[in-house]
Parts: structure tokens; sequence; C-alpha cells
């Protein structure tokens, strides 16, 4: 309601006097200006008239009997309801403590009598007026409040929303952090802030010297068999089991990360030396090397843990990472299961390696690889039954590399394949030769190494048959050598291929067999001819019965399955004489031959023409025991030859 919208003839005033002289005249006054009216001839009657029906304004009188007009106020502004009338007080006093004490009980106005009637009507206008503008203001202050609650709770609900996201960024900002910093699979730590905390502990030994932290490398053992053999799932699964075993071994300050794949490293913190990182790294040997049983499987786990001490020394953060690596694969070398602590002749190998790796790369383009030969015998002849294709690298500045130095190196940096390629060309073509110029050189055999990726090559037997074709060589006068873990990888595969060379009648061989892994009742479901025993048993054969019952063992094994059997690493007369007792058909030793180069051995080859090895130690040989091969049909008394004494013979 505004000011203007207040219509004399809406507003109802209450008259209160004692006398209704004034009483009517009052009404009349006011009724002729539009006013509704109602009167009251006492204060109680005044006080009941408002309780009935609330006025717009009151006319009061003062001087009444019983209840008098300040009475009569007060009452009115005690109760919240009327306190808001406005009062106007007629009276005929014109005392100043009078008039004072009229708007101290609450009065509005205070009109004297006999009042002037004009002043009077401006009075009540002016009264009202300011009630209905107090009105508006009331109302728009209930309207300001309504808007501000509706606006607060709007404002709440904002609030709460924005909380709410907030909080939904928040926790998506965490779990990218948390991601970009962790690994998914075990929820360990990345790369990323394992080297933020080297850093850290670096920059601490920067700032006190007598701070020593340690980097450990771990890689589990075998891990691949296990991805490979009993799928991805169980490996993953493997993973988790194992990094909450390291988790569990560490200290709060300590820290695991999961670098990818089967690799993990720990950084030791504020520890008092090598000691305590050695002493660490047993911990987690033991904690490690368990059985596992997941989904149905017993795994058996180890690690090789290399440990690299953290100090000022280091100026570069990869450089600690890279030397717990080396130090985790000299660990590996040393027959895995261990740990080894990086030192400074570990590091000049590495790089030696390094520099192996880049110079093998351009070995075979400049030619560097050459063949030895060594001479394998017919343990029950004497005689030359082939040889073995052994590849050395003629290095221009380190000499004559041994294969042990190389082929690891080759096989992981997949060169092999190029090598294995040419070593396998280079063989076939020698013999070959020495066959067409040699007429007893056509019943020679030459064997040669193949690697497991060779193997895996895709068309590795069509490979074999070019070679064949382009060098003339005949199938059954080549022998290929496996070792027992290429026949354990992807069996199918594997059995297919060798089908296919078997079909070219190539002979195969398994070569150091007993070092692997393979199980004796596995191998009649390859196609391989020969066993070749690994020298380990024949070196020790003489002097350790266990040795020489394994011999026997695989040497029966064999023959029950049709194989040949070749003894490996035969360096005296008495082991070549047990293995033909054995039945073992033939030797491969320094007792016979060291490898030869390719000049050597075709000297070697011209020689075996005119000799026969004593194999037995008695020198005598009958007919029956010439090689059936053999161009010739009586054997040669063996003569001593310069590369061993064979004694005399009687
Ligand atoms: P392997 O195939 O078992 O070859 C026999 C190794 O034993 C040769 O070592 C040979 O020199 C050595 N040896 C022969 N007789 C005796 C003996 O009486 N006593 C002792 N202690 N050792 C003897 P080498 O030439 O150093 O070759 C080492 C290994 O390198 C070979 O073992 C073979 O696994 C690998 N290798 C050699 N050439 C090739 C190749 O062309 N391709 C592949 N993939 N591997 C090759
Ligand atoms: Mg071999
Ligand atoms: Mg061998």
């Amino acid at each position: 309601m505004n000011s203007q919208a207040v219509s004399q003839g809406c507003n109802k005033i209450l008259v209160v006097d004692d006398v209704v002289d004034n009483l009517q005249l009052l009404t009349n006054i006011l009724q002729r200006k539009g006013y509704q009216v109602c009167c009251a001839e006492s204060g109680k009657a005044a006080l009941d008239a408002v309780q009935a029906s609330k006025p717009d304004l009151i006319l009061l009188d003062i001087a009444m009997p019983e209840l008098d007009g300040y009475a009569v106020c007060q009452k009115i502004k005690e109760n919240p309801a009327t306190q808001d009338i406005p009062i106007i007080f007629i009276s005929a006093v014109d005392e100043v403590p009078d008039k004072v004490r009229a708007f101290e009980v609450g009065g509005a106005d205070y009109v004297t009598k006999p009042f002037n009637q004009k002043e009077m009507i401006a009075r009540i206008k002016h009264q009202l007026n300011l009630q209905s503008a107090r009105q508006e203001i009331q109302h728009l202050n209930l309207e300001l409040e309504a808007r501000v609650k509706r606006r607060t709770a709007e404002l709440e609900r904002t609030n709460k929303r924005l909380r709410n996201e907030n909080r939904e960024r928040r926790r998506a900002e965490k779990k990218l952090i948390f991601d970009t910093l962790h690994d998914e699979l075990t929820q360990l730590p990345n790369r990323t802030l394992f080297m933020e905390r080297v850093a850290q502990a670096l920059s601490c030994t920067r700032r006190s010297p007598h701070y020593q932290f340690a980097v450990l490398f771990l890689d589990l053992d075998r891990f691949k068999i296990v991805n490979d053999s009993l799928g991805h799932a169980v490996g993953d699964r493997l993973l988790i089991e194992v990094a909450g075993k390291i988790s569990a071994c560490l200290g709060p300050q300590d820290t695991v990360a999961r670098l990818g794949g089967d690799e993990f490293t720990v950084l030791l913190e504020d520890i008092q030396g090598g000691r305590d990182a050695v002493h660490m790294a047993e911990r987690l040997q033991v904690a490690i090397t368990q059985h596992f049983y997941l989904e149905g499987h017993r795994i058996v786990t180890s690690a090789s843990i290399g440990i690299a001490m953290g100090g000022s020394h280091y100026q570069q953060l990869e450089a600690i990472l890279r030397d717990a690596d080396i130090a985790m694969y000299q660990a590996k070398a040393r027959g895995r299961a261990c740990y080894a602590m990086f030192d400074q002749d570990m590091y000049l190998k590495n790089l030696r390696l390094l520099r192996m790796e880049s110079d093998l790369r351009q070995a075979l383009e400049r030619d560097e690889f050459v063949l030895h030969y060594q001479p394998i015998i017919s343990l029950k002849t004497g005689r030359l039954a082939g040889f073995e294709a052994l590849v050395r690298w003629q290095h221009p500045v380190d000499g004559l590399i041994s294969p042990g130095e190389f082929i690891a190196l080759s096989e992981d940096t997949g060169m092999i394949v190029p090598l294995g390629a040419w070593v396998l060309r280079e063989a076939c073509q020698q013999m070959r030769i020495w066959q067409d110029r040699y007429p007893a050189a056509a019943a020679l055999r030459i064997s040669v190494n193949l690697a497991s990726k060779q193997l895996q090559e895709p068309g590795f037997s069509q490979r074999v048959d070019n070679i064949l074709q382009e060098t003339g060589l005949r199938g059954e006068d080549l022998r290929l050598e496996l070792t027992e873990s290429m026949l354990m990888e992807r069996t199918e595969e594997t059995i297919q291929v060798l089908q296919k060379l078997r079909d070219r009648n190539i002979q195969l061989s398994i070569d150091d067999f007993g070092t692997g892994y393979s199980s004796l009742s596995y191998l009649h479901r390859f196609p391989v001819t020969t066993l070749k025993i690994d020298r380990s048993f024949i070196g020790k054969m003489n002097h350790d019965t266990e040795n020489f019952e394994i011999v026997r063992t695989v040497m029966t094994l064999a023959h029950t399955l049709s194989m040949e059997v070749v003894a490996e690493g035969v360096e005296t007369l008495e082991q070549s004489s047990q293995l033909r007792d054995l039945g073992c058909e033939y030797g491969q030793g320094y007792f016979f031959s060291p490898p030869l180069d390719q000049e050597k051995a075709s000297e070697f080859l011209v020689e075996s023409m005119h000799w026969q090895v004593n194999v037995n130690g008695d020198g005598i040989e009958s007919k029956s025991d010439v090689h059936p091969r053999s161009r010739r049909s009586k054997p040669l008394v063996h003569q001593p030859l310069h590369w061993h004494d064979l004694g005399e013979v009687s």
C-alpha cells in the first residue's frame, strides 16, 4: 500500500472522549471529510473497540475517569498487534509536561482543545500518511527479507553445487596426479616419482655428506616364462603379489617403484652404509623367493638385485639407476636369485659392452667374423666324423673375441639373426669345399649352433633351404644344434619348424644337454636325432660317480629314443674310453682337438685321413669298428698327433 492509496474513505478513526458532545463534534467533522468513524466514551470502551476492530488512527482524550488517555495509550502500545496504531492526543491541557508525557507513552501527536478544524484534519492526514509510509516500508522490508531469503537459499544451493563440483575437480586432479606418478597395475610409484625422490635424496647428500642412500634394482628371474606359459593375467597377479611383498619389507621413509615389466626399484634413505643396503637386498630375496598360488598354479619366483650406493659423486640422477641396473645384470650373470653391489669394475665392463654393442652392429658389414671348427670324433672308429662350427669375432682393437662374450649380446640386440645366417652359410660352404676337395670328407657332417631367435624367425626353414641349395650341401650333412630352452619356448610352433628341417634330412641335436630345464619325458615329442651331453658332466665323470650315472642314464635314454650321443668336453683318454664303453657314439673336446681356424681344420682333416685316434687306449681297432660312413675300408693305426699325447700304442 502506498500513501496515495490511503483514501480517506477507507480510513477508520476511533474517537475516544468521555464527553459525548466532543464525540459528536469530531464524528461530524471527520465523517464530512470522508473518514469512517467509531466512538468510545471511556478508556475501557476504547480498548475493547481496538480489540474488536483495529482502527487506522485513534483520537484520544486524556482526561477521562478510570482509565485516562495515557493509560489507554500505554496499553495499546504494549500490545504488539496494536502498537503501530498512531494515537493523537486531544486535550484541553496545554502544559508542556503533559505534552511530553503524551509522547513518552507513545503518542504520535498532541492537539489542544479547542482545536482548529483544518489543523486537526491536517494532523490526522499527516499521521495517516506517516502510518501508510511506515506500512509500506514494513511491507517492502518483508518483501526484501523474503527476497533476501530466496536469494540466500539460491546462493546456498549454488554454493553447495560449486563445493561439490570443486570437490569432484580436486578428486579428479588428485587422481590425475596420482596416475601420472604411479604404476597402474601395482599402484606403486612409477619412474617419474621415483626419480623425484632420488633427486631429493641426492640433494640431501649434497647438503650433508653423512647422509647416505642406496638404490636397489630388482628384476624377477624367468618372469617371461610365467607370462608366456601361464598367460598375462597370472603374470599381472604375480607382479601385484611381489609389489606387496617388497612394500612390506620397507620402512616408512623408503620408496619402492615399478619401472615397468618385471622391474622394480627401491630407494633406501638415510642408511648407515652399504651393509644396510645388503641387508635389505637379503630380506627382499627371502620375501620374493616364495611359492605363490595364483589361479590354481604354484609359482616359484626369485629376483636378481643390483645395488648402487648414492652419494655426491653422482652428477646425474639417471646414472644411479643405470649403475644399479648394471649391478642387477651382474647378479643375473652370477646365476640369478642373488644380489650384486655396483663397483667401478662393473662400470668399465659395461662400457666395454656398450662399445661392443655398437661395434657388433658394424662387424658383419666389415667382415670381422670368422669360423673355427672343432673336430667331432667317432668313438667307435676313432675317425673324424665332422666339425662343429664355432664363431669368433676378429675385433680390430680387442683381437679375437670368443662367442661367450658376444652371442648373448647379439641375441639381445637381434643381431643374431643376420649373424646366425652368415655362420650357417659360411659353415655349409666350407663343408662343401672340403667335400669337393677331399673324398674322405664326403662322410663328414658340419654342426652349426642355432639361437632361439633364428628358429622363431618366420621362414627359417626356407632360409636353410636356400643356403643348402646355394652351397650345394646335402641336408644329411648338416646338424643343427639347439638348446633345451629353445624347445621349451612356443613348443607347438617349434615342433613344426623342426619337423620341416627333419623332412630335409637335417640332423637335429640338443646342445649342452642336462643343463636346461627340459624334462626327459618330454624329449620324445621333438624330432631330435642327437643329444650332446654337456661338458660339465663329462669333466667330472671320472671322480664323481653321480655324474657317471647321469651320463649312463642319458645314454640309455637317447638310445631308447633312437638318438645318437655326442659327449662334449672330452679332455682325457680315460673319459674317451669310458664313454666309448658306455656306447657313446661321438666325442668332442680338447683331448681330440680344440676348435681350429679354417686352415688348421683343413690340415686336421687331411691328417685324419692317415690316422685313427686310439679311443679306448688299447690301440687295437677291429675292421667292424670302422665307421660305416668312412670311405676308407681299413682303419689306420693311430699315430699320435701334435695337440695331445695319446700314450704308447701297445
Ligand atoms: P657349444 O656349442 O657348447 O660349443 C662348445 C664349446 O665348448 C666351445 O666354446 C668349445 O671351444 C668349448 N670346448 C670344446 N671342447 C672343450 C673341452 O674339452 N673343454 C672345455 N672346457 N671346453 C671345450 P666356444 O667356442 O667358446 O663357444 C661357446 C658357446 O658359444 C658355444 O657352446 C655355443 O653355445 C656358442 N656359439 C658358438 N658359436 C656359435 C654360433 O655360431 N651361433 C650360436 N648361436 N652360438 C654359438
Ligand atoms: Mg654347440
Ligand atoms: Mg655345447
